[in-house]
């Protein structure tokens, strides 16, 4: 069988190295991925560290795919690019310094509990690096679980979200 074609928001970012450059290469490697067309992209903004804020800022987006994969198999292909760009990661430290972040935020309106993949992304909804950009892409859209993002990000303090010029 066929799968149908989904919408996926893909939240990335990075505050390594050359983290402008890994971007713009990561999302070229997304439009590679099989069956999955990179859609749209969001500027890029330079926002503080959330959650382990003892590190440099980082460089995030969102960008719009569209996708026949299955959430796993999609999960999986941007695993590999993460760790193609040089990510790598400590087992058991959240949070740390990286080349290169990918996140599934939304696929699709599906709600996923698995335990590698947890859809919508489960902190999105308190993230203003994720709901300004992904603001930027769509006018308003239903978080399942979290309400509407225009609620959500009425939430937040946005004033540190700075497009990068
Ligand atoms: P956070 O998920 O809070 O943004 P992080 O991005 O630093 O933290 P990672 O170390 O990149 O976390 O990812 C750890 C694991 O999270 C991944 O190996 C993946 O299996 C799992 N994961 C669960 N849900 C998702 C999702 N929606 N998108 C990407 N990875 C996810
Ligand atoms: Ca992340
Ligand atoms: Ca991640």
């Amino acid at each position: 069988m066929i799968n149908e074609s989904r919408r996926v928001f893909i939240g990335f970012g990075g505050n390594m190295g050359d983290v402008e450059a890994t971007l713009m290469e990561a999302l070229f490697a997304i439009d590679e991925i099989p069956q999955t067309t990179l859609r749209r992209q969001s500027a890029i903004y330079r926002t503080p560290a959330w959650g382990n804020t003892d590190q440099a800022d980082f460089l995030n987006g969102v960008a719009e795919l569209q996708t026949r994969l299955t959430p796993n198999i999609l999960l999986q292909k941007l695993l590999e690019i993460e760790e193609r760009f040089g990510r790598i990661r400590q087992q058991d430290e959240r949070w740390q310094p990286r080349t290169l972040d990918l996140d599934i935020l939304l696929f699709g309106d599906d709600v996923i509990n698995e335990a590698n993949l947890r859809v919508p992304h489960p902190h999105m909804h308190e993230r203003a690096f994720v709901l300004v950009p992904l603001a930027e892409l769509v006018n308003d859209l239903e978080i399942p679980g979290q309400g509407s993002l225009k609620d959500c990000l009425a939430k937040l303090d946005i004033s540190d979200i700075k497009i990068l010029e």
